[in-house]
């Protein structure tokens, strides 16, 4: 039995790591920016990698997404640049449905533009009033003189205004359906914000009597969910791996001051608690990347099945990075709580993650469902 990843994901991580690095001094400006960072963007199109985030027959790179290959992408990303990694993630997020249900006209025209970062992708699930709740939802679509007519107001969407689509998820009589609706429809309405502590391309979408063809929904009317769940499935682990790269980031941040620094005739790294310190995080570190890699290459092969797996994962990712990240600003001291530096970005990036692609008390009480459910 193999605890390594495979030499293809190990490949692809290096791959991704030389983009990172290649973008390294743009990271602080670009995870201030609220809208697309043109410099990542050039970087991730120049790479290819986007090609990770739809399946082949739709211009990516394998027969399906592999959810293994996103995560380690996202591990090389989220240690650099949330911005990278959100454009990046967003591109599968948001077209996922697209390729597994969307009309063929649809598929054909945005899905190679997803790959080439042409088209920026978006998913509107969450509402002013409903967040973790999604079959409270309030928008509505309904089928009228052989167009479908969208009515109401997507909250803290990622790309909301930069994004060239949006997949929208809606009430359609006694269900769900999702509904593709390009950015320039009339009736589409894009307010920017709120302001994050760590910054986002984020914003309000109103959808005020939009009407789409009716080949626009994706999938069959009211089954939106079973295609939520997918995209899901397929993605929640990805950002355990983002979760991992950060903190390794901050850790690295930690040693690299710990060791240069010198306080009571010693370096910090060898002072009071700071070794335990150090010691829990790269525990907790590499904790949290088996499980992350053990739980992405269980979704590669089966999504739906590896759920489990990838909420648990997410979980403990994110949980550890909030520790680790908070343990490495204070053995920085003052120089941890700077401005601009490196980890005050990292501390801020690491905060949202358990927030969203599913609360972690929200994953928490799904699991616990999972496991006491009584045997049939
Ligand atoms: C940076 C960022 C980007 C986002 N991008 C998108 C996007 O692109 N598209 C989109 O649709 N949405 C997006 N969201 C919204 C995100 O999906 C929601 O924030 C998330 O679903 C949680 O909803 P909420 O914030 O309303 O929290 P709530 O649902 O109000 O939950 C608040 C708290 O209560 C806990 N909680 C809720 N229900 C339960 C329960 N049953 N049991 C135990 N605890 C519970 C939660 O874990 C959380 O801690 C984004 C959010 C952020 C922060």
């Amino acid at each position: 039995m193999s605890f390594d990843l495979p030499e293809h994901h190990q490949q692809l991580r290096e791959r991704a790591r030389a983009v990172a690095d290649s973008v390294r001094d743009q990271a602080g400006e670009a995870d201030a920016a609220t809208d697309v960072h043109p410099g990542m963007r050039d970087a991730l199109r120049a790479s290819g990698l986007a090609a990770l985030t739809v399946p082949a027959a739709h211009g990516g790179e394998s027969e399906k997404v592999d959810s293994l290959a996103v995560t380690v992408v996202r591990e090389a990303f989220g240690g650099v640049s949330a911005h990278l990694d959100s454009l990046f993630a967003m591109q599968g997020i948001g077209s996922y449905a697209l390729a597994v249900g969307a009309a063929e006209r649809i598929q054909a025209e945005w899905l190679p533009r997803v790959v080439s970062l042409d088209a920026i992708a978006a998913l509107g699930l969450t509402e002013p009033e409903v967040g973790s709740d999604l079959k409270a939802i309030t928008t509505t679509v309904v089928e009228k003189d052989g167009e479908l007519v969208l009515s109401g107001r997507k909250s803290f969407i990622t790309n909301a205004g930069a994004a060239h689509f949006y997949s929208v998820l809606a009430k359609e009589d006694d269900g769900f359906s999702l509904v593709f609706v390009p950015a320039d429809t009339p009736g589409v309405r894009v307010e920017s914000g709120p302001d994050l502590i760590a910054p986002h391309i984020i914003g309000e979408v109103h959808f005020d009597d939009v009407r789409v063809p009716l080949d626009s929904r994706v999938g069959l009317p009211g089954q939106a969910f079973p295609m939520v769940l997918q995209t899901l499935a397929t993605f929640r682990v990805s950002v355990a791996g983002s979760a991992v790269g950060l903190a390794q980031a901050a850790l690295d941040e930690a040693v690299r001051h710990t060791t240069g620094r010198e306080q009571f005739g010693s370096t910090l790294a060898r002072l009071g608690p700071m070794p335990q310190m150090l010691g829990t995080c790269w525990m907790e570190i590499e904790q949290a990347r088996l499980l992350t890699y053990a739980a992405a290459s269980r979704a590669a092969a089966d999504p739906m099945g590896a759920l489990h797996w990838s909420s648990m994962a997410k979980v403990a990712a994110t949980e550890t990075a909030g520790r680790v990240v908070d343990r490495c600003v204070q053995m920085m001291g003052r120089f941890g709580v700077v401005t601009g530096s490196t980890i005050e970005r990292l501390y801020r990036n690491a905060r949202p993650m358990r927030i969203y692609e599913g609360g972690n008390e929200v994953l928490l009480g799904q699991l616990a469902k999972t496991l006491t459910r009584p045997a049939r």
